[in-house]
């Protein structure tokens, strides 16, 4: 809740509130504590007086006794009491009363009518009457005895000739002259109560009786509390019965006191109170203004502002301690900073900008400069120079490309070109933008890059020769695309360049479309190949058995129409599946609907061997091979009318793992075909150590067999060879039937082309099967 609060305030409010607290409890405490003690005072001065009032009452007491004594001895007195002589009794009791200065000297008969008296004052007859009829007399003690509002010590003695013959009174009077005595002897009030009747007190007449007696029946329970002036209590009065001692002390001192003690720890209090606000005030601002500093910088810190200004001023030693240690954390947060941004902009092998980076960079560019050349290069055969020398050898010579590229480039900015940026987007991928669009000054700089990229480069003292292809797409006002297109223009053309095997290519008009096209055709693929109701489909085409004349196996085809009703050249979608990594779904697709044919054919009564083209990527999946397998065991399907179709450069990759995976499925029944043979670079002793069955000779050198001599000499001592080496031999593309009567005569075993039939659907071929069979 404090937390709202500035920091200064909250340290004057604790500082306060603290003194605060310890006043208060130190008076209440005070507050008790003389209280208490207080009435202990006041009580003990009770005690004192009852003490010296009782003290007083025994020797008035005795002083009675005495004087009763002598006048009940005087022989004379004795004698005017028998013989009822009044004047005598008068003035023996006046004398003897003289004597001791006794208020009260009365007579009295055996049944305690009054014979005579004498006193100081006139009492009316009536009042003594009753006054003695409440009187016990054979008790040798004082007593006392009221008369009207008038109070006496008496004493009750019997007159003796020998018998009682009357009783004498003696008495002092205890009224307001004898209380004004005491109250200077015990310094307090005092009052004569009966039955909370004040007769007497010394009390003055501003407090009227029945005040007092309220007060005193209801004592305040803290003396300091209580508002009233005086603190009572009743006492005894020596042994009577009805009558009683109000004391009262006088609290007005007490009072006044207190409030003066009050007054000054309030006034100490409020004293301290105002140099603890000062005092805090000085501390908080002392804390708070480092905090201020603090404050504003960690703001900086937080806007990005690294840099920390020198600490000017005299401030606390930890203060001085912490403020550096913010100055290093701005200055590592900075450098860190740095690090991110670098990383995020950099390709960390070579140092080049990367791919984002680059992006940026040309849409900065293009937005001032409308003219640029984006030259893109790529390593030919990269792949395998890194499986050759290694991976971090690679990476040298990665660097050193990227070092000779920068530093040809270094000197361009100086001149009238910009270098807009280098990167390097791919693994060998290489992109190098200049802001100009000149045709000659392009000619000039590629010259110079390639003969400063094509000196060799030393690994490991090993001479290497890269040979690279180099892609160009240039941009001007006219041309509008973003940074990314333009990036994609050039490596289109580094991918033309490679294809075409040149080592300069320009990207040319119409490439972006085509590769638009392409791209809309994965799409389309990707949902053909997941369709229930698919638009792709399987075509057959036969293979004659040339020793028998039979057919008796196909080659299986996957054809698709496209939305748009086109069909689309299995050549050009198989290789887009391939590049987009959906050529193993796309086989598994094949597999799946050839098997199910095989089976369907086998419960008609056709049993035929048919080819499946695979793809190196296939073979080389983890899950091929059982996927193959589980889908043969799940049909009516022998493994071993399965042949397998794979180029001979799908052979050539991963040469270990395909040959091994492709052993395990001969060793099961399935054969081996090599496709396309004679275009590949693999020799005929190559494949002798590989698990093959049938040669496929491609149809290149069979589409003009009949016309073409030197294909004539290729095919006959390809199918001799293939022979020594154990292999079936099939021709595809036979178009004619002289070229079939050439094969017939070289002894190779199959046969498949359009002179036979085109690949046909499932139903198409079974009717063209049974004409053939009818026919022949
Ligand atoms: P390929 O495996 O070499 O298939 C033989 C190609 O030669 C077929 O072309 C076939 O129609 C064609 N052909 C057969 N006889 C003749 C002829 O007498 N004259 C001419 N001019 N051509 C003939 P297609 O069906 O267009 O297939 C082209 C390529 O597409 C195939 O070449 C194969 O590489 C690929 N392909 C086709 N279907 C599949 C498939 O299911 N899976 C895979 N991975 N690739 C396939
Ligand atoms: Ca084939
Ligand atoms: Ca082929």
């Amino acid at each position: 809740m404090l937390t709202k609060y500035r920091f200064k305030t909250q340290i004057t409010w604790l500082s306060t509130g603290l003194i605060l607290l310890t006043v208060l409890s130190l008076t209440a405490s005070y507050w008790f504590r003389i209280a208490d003690y207080a009435e202990q005072q006041i009580k003990q001065q009770f005690n004192f007086a009852e003490n010296v009032l009782n003290q007083n009452l025994i020797t008035q007491e005795k002083m009675l006794i005495t004087a009763a004594s002598v006048l009940a001895a005087d022989f004379g007195f004795k004698q005017a009491v028998a013989s009822q002589d009044k004047n005598t009794i008068d003035s023996v009791l006046l004398n003897h009363g003289e004597r001791i200065n006794a208020d009260l000297m009365m007579l009295l008969d055996l049944t305690g009518n009054l014979i005579t008296t004498s006193a100081s004052k006139t009492l009316s007859l009536q009042a003594v009457t009753e006054g003695i009829q409440s009187l016990p007399f054979r008790n040798v003690h004082a007593q006392f005895l009221r008369i009207d509002n008038e109070v006496y010590q008496v004493i009750v003695l019997p007159v003796k000739a020998p018998r009682v013959i009357a009783y004498t009174v003696i008495g002092f009077e205890f009224g307001q002259t004898s209380l004004v005595e005491l109250k200077d002897m015990i310094s307090l009030d005092i009052s004569i109560v009966q039955r909370e009747k004040i007769l007497a007190t010394t009390m003055k007449s501003q407090y009227s009786p029945e005040q007092i007696m309220q007060e005193a029946i209801a004592p305040p329970s803290n003396i300091l509390l209580s508002s009233a002036d005086y603190y009572h209590q009743v006492r005894p009065l020596g042994n009577s019965k009805t009558l009683s001692v109000l004391l009262s002390a006088s609290l007005v001192r007490i009072h006044h006191d207190f409030n003066q003690l009050i007054s000054s720890i309030l006034f100490i209090a409020l004293f301290v109170i105002v140099i603890a606000i000062a005092l805090s005030r000085l501390l908080s601002n002392g804390l708070s203004k480092p905090l201020n500093i603090l404050m504003n910088l960690t703001q900086r810190v937080g806007r990005g502002d690294l840099v920390i200004p020198k600490l000017s001023g005299d401030l606390p030693r930890e203060f001085t301690e912490l403020y550096q240690s913010f100055s290093v954390m701005g200055a590592e947060i900075e450098n860190r900073e740095k690090a991110i941004k670098y990383q995020a902009e950099r390709d960390l092998l070579t140092g080049l900008y990367n791919r984002q980076k680059m992006l940026q960079s040309l849409e900065e560019t293009t937005t001032y400069s409308k003219q640029s050349t984006l030259v893109a290069f790529n390593i030919k055969d990269f792949k395998t120079l890194n499986d050759t020398i290694g991976i971090s050898n690679g990476d040298k010579i990665l660097q050193e490309l990227a070092h000779r590229t920068f530093h040809y480039l270094g000197p361009l900015s100086a001149g009238d070109v910009n270098v807009i940026g280098v990167a390097r987007t791919g693994a060998d991928e290489f992109l190098v933008a200049i802001d100009t669009i000149s045709t000659d000054y392009i000619a000039k700089f590629l010259t110079h890059l390639q003969s400063e990229l094509d000196r060799p480069y030393w690994v490991s003292d090993i001479k290497i020769n890269l040979s690279l292809y180099f892609g160009i797409a240039q941009f001007d006002e006219h041309i509008s695309i973003d940074a990314e297109h333009m990036i994609r223009r050039a490596s289109m053309a580094v991918s033309a360049a490679i294809n075409e095997q040149v080592t300069v290519r320009y990207y040319q008009q119409g490439e972006d479309e085509a590769y638009m096209y392409k791209l809309s055709l994965i799409d389309e693929l990707k949902s053909a190949l997941e369709a229930e109701d698919s638009p792709l489909f399987m075509n057959y085409q036969p293979k004659l058995n040339m020793a028998t004349g039979r057919v008796d196996k196909l080659e299986a085809l996957i054809r698709w129409i496209n939305k748009e009703g086109d069909f689309v050249n299995p050549e050009l979608f198989v290789g887009l599946a391939e590049k987009a990594g959906l050529i193993v779904t796309l086989t598994r697709w094949v597999i799946l609907h050839v098997v199910k044919q095989i089976e369907h054919w086998n419960l008609q009564g056709y049993t035929f061997k048919v080819s499946i083209n695979l793809s190196a990527q296939d073979i080389q999946h983890d899950t091929f091979v059982e996927y193959l397998l589980d889908t043969v065991a799940a049909k009516q399907v022998e493994p071993q009318q399965i042949t397998l179709e794979l180029t001979e450069r799908d052979l050539a990759e991963n040469e270990n793992l395909v040959a091994s995976r492709l052993s395990y499925l001969k060793s099961l029944g399935f054969q081996i075909s090599v496709d396309d043979y004679g275009i590949g670079q693999s020799s005929l002793a190559k494949l002798k150590h590989l698990p093959v069955d049938e040669l496929k000779i491609d149809k290149c050198f069979i589409l003009n067999l009949d016309k073409n001599k030197q294909d004539q000499d290729i095919v006959m001592s390809t199918v001799l060879l293939g022979h020594r080496l154990g292999l079936q031999v099939v021709a595809e593309g036979v178009e004619t039937a002289e070229s079939l009567a050439l094969l017939d005569e070289y002894k190779c075993d199959y046969a498949q082309g359009y002179y036979l039939s085109k690949p046909l659907s499932a139903e198409k071929l079974i009717e063209w099967y049974e004409c053939y069979e009818t026919t022949t």
